[in-house]
């Protein structure tokens, strides 16, 4: 039995305004592109002096095909600091909405991004459509997001799910789990969507209890999803766990899995995805995984040309199961930045490390401090515990740890030691703005 086709797969249909009947193709899909994304090349440059200073020289009849696209300049973070007020395109009576974005690092001024009205509507149309993949008329959705201001990722997914008929109860992000577990079961809540340790604290929770059976569905976004991690919240309350990827800078939609729960049906209506070699910049066949770049087709006040997420990624070549045929992306494994430096040369991806250490019970989160000093080069985990006893929970998170060939590498060549693992009950906060920083500054 094959699964139930994405809703993405029509919607992006009547996006390319093809006819009733008539199915999307990736011809059909490529031209769209093309289309718009020449709609944009002029409207920016036409509208932003950044831009205009930028793509200056472009021959006429630029771009030919999508595959022209790869020789534009990249639009960096550091842009977004610097030059956000040159990349507008619109007066700013006109912006409904500005989104200030803090960076890592204390000298880095934050990126601010811009959106307008029609902005907005096109993500509430796409949260509308890809809530429709994991909610039914008549649900009800506890959305712990923040949502208290107008336009927030909380706020417009609420607006979506009331197109859906389906109730959107705006929660927040976590804070007292048992009373988010009351408020879920007192709403009556078929679905959550939430931050993937927080859903994953809920979920193990003692009281978690309360949804079994009542939740169906669950969404995690804002941040990765290590798999181990959302095995255990689908075990937990026995639903079906699917991912959201987006980021403010793709109009906080980008990407949701269908049930087929193979990668993501990317919002390729609003949104063209290219993955380039991190060193160089060079474009990479779909398949080859690299830095994830993204260029808005629809964006009207900010758009973004060729802009570098520093997300890892890879672009699935091959069909869906589901039959949906909007472009894919394999799930995201996390920020290129992030990864452990072994010493000797050697590297390990967080997202290694996340797989390795949510597969032990109990550990509902963790961070990761390296220190090289005189003494070495030493690895310093803290796990978050989840309720009740765990002996022993310290040695299994560090023969998890050990157990990762790279690591286990660097301690037997002695190029790394590992510190006593630290265990804590106290959550990291996370408002649902930032990405979890596994890595913490050396100190
Ligand atoms: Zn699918």
């Amino acid at each position: 039995v094959s699964p139930p086709r994405t809703p993405l797969h029509q919607w992006l249909g009547l996006k390319l305004g093809l006819g009733p009947g008539r199915e999307p193709d990736a011809a059909a899909i490529a031209a769209y592109q093309l289309d718009r994304l020449r709609a944009t090349l002029a409207w920016v440059r036409r509208r932003s002096p950044f831009y205009r200073d930028r793509l200056a020289g472009l021959p006429a009849g630029f771009p030919g095909d999508l595959g022209d696209l790869a020789r534009l300049p990249f639009t960096t973070a550091g842009d977004l600091a610097r030059d956000h007020l040159a990349m507008l395109c619109l007066s700013q009576d006109r912006v409904a909405r500005v989104v200030t974005l803090r960076t890592s690092g204390t000298t880095a001024q934050p990126k601010r991004l811009y959106f307008s009205d029609q902005d907005l509507e096109l993500t509430l149309d796409f949260f509308h459509q890809g809530m429709s993949t994991l909610v039914e008329p008549g649900g009800c959705v506890l959305v712990m997001l923040p949502g208290r201001t107008p336009d927030s990722v909380g706020d417009l997914l609420a607006r979506a799910l009331a197109r859906l008929e389906v109730r959107g109860v705006l929660h927040g992000p976590l804070g007292d789990p048992g009373q988010a577990l009351r408020a879920a079961a007192d709403q009556g809540a078929d679905c959550l969507a939430g931050i993937p340790v927080q859903v994953l604290a809920l979920a193990e929770h003692p009281e978690a209890g309360r949804l079994s059976g009542a939740v169906r569905s669950v969404l995690l976004t804002t941040d990765y999803v290590p798999r181990a991690l959302s095995a255990r919240v689908s075990r937990a309350w026995g639903c079906e766990v699917f991912e959201h990827y987006g980021m403010t800078e793709t109009g906080l939609g980008g990407g949701v899995d269908c049930r087929a729960h193979c990668g993501y049906h990317l919002r390729g209506a609003d949104l063209y995805y290219e993955v380039v070699e991190p060193e160089s910049g060079a474009p990479l066949p779909p398949g080859r995984e690299g830095e994830l770049v993204v260029t808005t087709l629809t964006r009207q006040a900010m758009p973004l040309i060729r802009y570098r997420t520093g997300d890892l990624g890879r672009l699935l070549p091959e069909a869906c199961p589901c039959g949906g045929v909007t472009p894919r992306l394999d799930r995201v494994p996390g920020r290129l930045a992030n990864r452990l430096d072994l010493g000797g040369g050697a590297w390990l991806p967080m997202w290694r490390l996340d797989e390795a250490l949510f597969e032990v019970a109990g550990v509902l989160d963790y961070r990761a401090g390296l220190r090289a000093d005189g003494r070495g080069r030493r690895l310093k985990l803290t796990v978050q515990a989840g309720p009740g006893e765990r002996p022993g929970l310290a040695a299994q998170v560090e023969r998890a740890a050990a157990a990762l060939p790279e690591l286990g590498r660097a301690l037997d060549e002695g190029e790394l030691t590992l510190e006593p693992v630290e265990i804590t009950r106290a959550a990291w906060a996370s408002d649902g703005t930032t990405k979890r920083t596994l890595l913490e500054p050396a100190g």
